[in-house]
C-alpha cells in the first residue's frame, strides 16, 4: 500500500480518538463520585420497592453527554453530575434507567411505566437538556 494512504488512515484514526479529560474535570468527577454513588444506590432502591426490578452492577461514570444508560443485563450507569443537579430531574433520571431494565426501548409502555413514578417526566427531561453544559466541570 501506498505511503499517503496510510498517512490518510492514520490521520482518520487520532481525529476519531477521544480527547483527553482535562485534569480539573478529573478532580471535579473524584470529588462528586461517591455522593453521586451514595445518592443513587439510595434513590433506586426507594423506587426499586415499586418496580422490583432484577438491577445488575450499578456504576458512576464520568460521561460527557449522557446522564444515564442501561446494559441489556440491567447494569446501570450514571453520571457523576447527578450528584449537582435538582434531586427532582436525578429521581427522573435513575427511574428512566430503571425501568429500561423492563422496556429496553422508549417505547409508550416505557414512559407509562416511567410515569407510574414520575408523571412530569416530560417537564423534567426537557430540563435536563438545557442543565447539562452547567452541570458539567
Ligand atoms: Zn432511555
Amino acid at each position: 500500500m501506498k505511503l499517503w494512504f496510510w498517512r490518510v488512515v492514520r490521520r482518520r484514526i487520532r481525529g476519531k480518538r477521544k480527547r483527553k479529560t482535562p485534569a480539573r474535570n478529573k478532580k471535579h468527577f473524584a470529588l462528586h463520585k461517591e455522593m453521586a454513588r451514595d445518592s443513587v444506590h439510595t434513590r433506586l432502591a426507594h423506587f426499586n420497592e415499586h418496580y422490583k426490578l432484577p438491577v445488575g452492577r450499578v456504576a458512576i461514570r464520568n460521561q460527557k453527554t449522557r446522564w444515564g444508560s442501561c446494559s441489556k443485563l440491567g447494569n446501570l450507569n450514571f453520571n457523576y453530575r447527578l450528584a449537582l443537579i435538582h434531586p427532582e430531574l436525578a429521581d427522573y433520571v435513575v427511574v428512566h434507567e430503571l425501568c429500561h431494565i423492563k422496556e429496553f426501548n422508549h417505547s409508550q409502555k416505557f414512559w407509562d411505566m416511567v410515569a407510574e413514578k414520575v408523571p412530569d417526566h416530560r417537564i423534567h427531561r426537557a430540563e435536563l437538556k438545557k442543565v447539562f453544559h452547567l452541570a458539567s466541570a
